[in-house]
């Protein structure tokens, strides 16, 4: 009860503290050099420890550190259920000797529980010849997802449209510490595949369609999660993830190839992950795809050459779930497991989620006995194990994770404010949002009333989509809405995903409304179920919407989805159009603050919004795409762009200046940027560089830095970003970073001023 007293006054405060008070200026710059160079410190050195374990361990030992099973595996039941199996137990941790589980059986299990299965599986560990801790592994891709009681934030592109890379490093700390409380000191977490295919089921779990967007709030997760030392029990280690080239498949389905050229790879996927690496990232974790034919497990050019080579990664590679396996059956790119299981450790792969059998040990043992795979291979990949479990500190404390208490109010704090400033107001013909107070408002249509629409897929389980098992007392958008309007708020579903219910029922009741917030989108999905075919939204839906907007009355178009579906038939009809990134379990609570005004929305579009299913460019889109070339062509013309977003506040930008440029490349750039409409704000400004000409093609644009900037009415601020050389170089020909002087364009907020640079 007082707990819930606490919450409602800090929410107060945060309503009327919210608009005043946004966010703090960051420039992505220096909050990028800042947080990597904080995260390149010196570690403490584990490395004498680490070589005296290795000295004494047997082959079988190591092997065994080097296998990763699923929790199944050690256990029968599921969920509440679970019950750990003392035989299978005994055989996984003592006998084979395995270095790591992982994952959930089905649904979220309270803190206790995992406590009570972890230390199980650690005492059982104690019993082994060097009692070597089991390093537990989950995925708590936007808060603790697997925890019951967990503070849950936006998914990770709803975190991009957010431009605040502080709050994602925030929501991380809190995602860490509580699950690092039920004793789980590892994150298979943040995804750096930059979300560059919209038709990707997995898009959600991106930063979006840019490399520099994804670089910062990249970066941010990984400092967020381990600060400068994962050993502390309110930290975990990260995992990034998946290395490299998953999410750019050609046919959009997941796990299907992808065709990446070098430079392309270097230049739009790379950065992200070196960034989290010199940010002290402890792990990676591999693509399960391909990219130009070769299976991501076994690209040893990808795995040691470039990730340890060039990168510098001293963490652990682990792969992704039996893909070792599907080497074989799938990829069918060697003839037997054995093969696969000698092409993957010698590609790099240090440890294999195998998950389901002893398989990878068995063959790894013979390997090595075989000289088919060296000991100083096997030697170096239990060496990198153990350095990750040195420094989470489990040699010292195997259950160490400090008793954070879940769900606290601050933390569903940071929550909302997140799914607040995840929320991109797309259109508002007349100020028809916010919602005038004392009208009367229908709500329908397939995600108005669904925790599963908001949070989407790994949430309490895999696929989201049991909405028993999410926390009674969080409001869907139907709840959160009807507790704010009262008896105003009429709601009939209308349509499901995919099926029309009672669009009749919905146009009787317009009679009356005097607004329609139409809630379309998408329900959830993880992985290879999210497979579609067509990014239009599902005829059931379009229907209703065009019953909707039939009944004359103004139509707000509430989009709860991820994957940004074609809207092109419905948006002319749509008076306004608020796009929601699958903002959490504070998400009903937020789109509802914005809808009536208590927040004023600053979300921007973290990737290009598309037009028509078969234009899916992004803004980084070469020159010659924008052009029709004479013969009437459709120039590019998505539906809304990268990086757009409307605010119920107007700004201005003026003094757009560029300086000269330093002896070491470095130019400054400044601009001012004012609130000139009625109410407080806030803003992200973007900075664009284009490269005139160069010797390979040109984008039109690239983000370079951003800056989310909170202003008063009438209140202005400069802002200023110091530009480097690297923002003015490219991925040439030959793979490599290029300059090449010549002249360059700095676009901020519609000004624009050209320079040129000599060398
Ligand atoms: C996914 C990974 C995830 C792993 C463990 C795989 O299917 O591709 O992203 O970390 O399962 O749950």
């Amino acid at each position: 009860m007082r707990h819930e007293i606490r919450l409602a006054v800090l929410l107060q405060a945060a309503l009327s503290a919210a608009a005043a008070a946004q966010t703090p200026a960051t420039d992505s710059g220096a909050f990028l050099a800042r947080e990597v160079a904080a995260g390149a410190a010196a570690r403490t050195d584990h490395s004498q420890r680490v070589r005296d374990l290795v000295s004494k361990m047997t082959l079988e030992e190591k092997v065994g550190q080097m296998t990763q099973l699923e929790i199944g595996m050690i256990s029968t039941g599921q969920s509440a259920a679970l019950k750990i199996d003392p035989a299978k137990l005994e055989k996984a941790i003592v006998t084979y000797g395995v270095g790591s589980i992982l994952n959930v059986n089905d649904e979220a299990m309270t803190p206790a529980k995992w406590k009570e299965v972890i230390g199980a599986i650690q005492a059982a560990a104690a019993r082994t010849r060097f009692k070597v801790p089991v390093v537990y592994g989950i995925d708590s891709i936007h808060g603790a997802t697997y925890v019951k009681g967990a503070t849950l934030f936006p998914q990770p592109l709803g975190m991009a449209a957010t431009w605040n890379p502080e709050l994602m490093m925030e929501g991380s700390r809190v995602t860490a510490a509580e699950t690092r409380s039920a004793g789980i000191p590892w994150n298979f977490s943040p995804v750096l595949d930059v979300g560059r295919q919209p038709l990707w089921p997995r898009l959600y779990e991106t930063f979006g369609e840019d490399t520099y967007l994804a670089t910062v709030m990249g970066v941010a997760t990984v400092r967020g999660y381990q600060a400068a030392d994962a050993s502390d029990g309110t930290r975990v280690a990260a995992c990034l993830k998946h290395y490299i080239g998953y999410s750019v498949p050609t046919t959009g389905h997941d796990r299907t190839p992808a065709l990446v050229p070098e430079i392309t790879l270097r230049e739009y996927l790379l950065p992200p992950f070196a960034a989290a690496v010199k940010a002290g990232a402890l792990s990676v974790m591999v693509n399960s795809g391909e990219i130009n034919g070769v299976p991501g497990h076994f690209n040893k050019w990808l795995l040691t050459d470039v990730l340890r080579g060039e990168l510098g990664f001293d963490g652990v590679a682990v792969s992704d779930w039996e893909d070792i396996k599907k080497a074989v059956t799938v990829h069918r790119a060697a003839p037997t497991e054995k093969d696969a299981t000698r092409l993957s450790v010698m590609a790099g792969v240090d440890m294999s989620m195998v998950p389901n059998d002893y398989s990878f040990a068995d063959l790894l043992i013979q390997l090595v006995k075989e000289g088919a795979v060296p000991q100083s291979r096997i030697d170096e990949a239990v060496s990198r194990i153990l350095l990750m479990k040195a420094r989470l500190g489990l040699f010292d404390e195997p259950m160490r994770g400090a008793e954070a208490p879940l769900g606290t109010p601050e933390a569903r704090l940071a929550a909302l404010k997140a799914a607040r400033e995840s929320l991109v107001l797309l259109k508002n013909d007349g100020g028809t949002l916010p919602l005038a107070p004392g009208k009367k408002v229908l709500l329908t249509g397939p995600t108005a009333d669904s925790q599963p629409a908001l949070n989407n897929g790994w949430t309490w389980t895999w696929q989201g989509d049991r909405a028993a098992a999410y926390p009674t007392d969080r409001p869907t958008v139907r709840a959160a809405l009807a507790a704010k309007l009262g008896p105003s708020l009429v709601y009939v579903p209308g349509a499901s995903y995919d099926k029309e219910i009672d669009v009749a029922a919905a146009v009787a009741a317009a009679k009356t409304a005097d607004v329609i917030v139409l809630s379309l989108g998408e329900m959830s999905y993880a992985e290879t179920p999210g497979n579609i075919d067509d990014l239009d939204l599902p005829d059931a839906q379009l229907r209703l919407a065009e019953a909707m907007q039939k009944t004359g009355k103004p139509v707000v178009l509430l989009l709860v989805e991820a994957r940004p579906r074609i809207v092109r038939t419905i948006e002319p009809g749509a008076a306004a159009i608020v796009y929601a990134p699958n903002p959490g379990l504070e998400g009903g609570q937020a789109i509802t603050d914005v809808l009536t005004g208590d927040v004023n929305p600053s979300g921007k579009l973290p990737i290009t919004y598309p037009r028509h299913p078969n234009a899916l460019r992004t803004y980084d889109h070469k020159a010659f795409e924008d052009a029709d070339q004479g013969f009437g062509l459709k120039a590019y013309k998505p539906q809304f762009e990268f990086g757009f977003g409307l605010s119920y506040t107007t700004f201005a930008y003026e003094g757009l200046t560029v300086g000269a440029p330093a002896a070491d490349g470095a130019v400054p750039v400044s601009v001012t940027v004012s609130n000139t409409g009625a109410r407080p704000g806030a803003e992200v400004v973007q900075l664009y560089l284009t490269d005139q000409f160069a010797s390979v093609t040109p984008p039109v644009k690239r983000l370079r830095r951003f800056a989310k900037v909170a202003l008063g009415t009438g209140e202005g601020k400069t802002v200023r970003f110091d530009l480097r050389r690297e923002d003015f170089s490219f991925v040439g020909a030959d793979g490599k970073w290029t300059f090449e002087p010549g002249a360059f364009t700095v676009a901020v907020g519609g000004l624009k001023q050209d320079l040129t640079l000599e060398r």
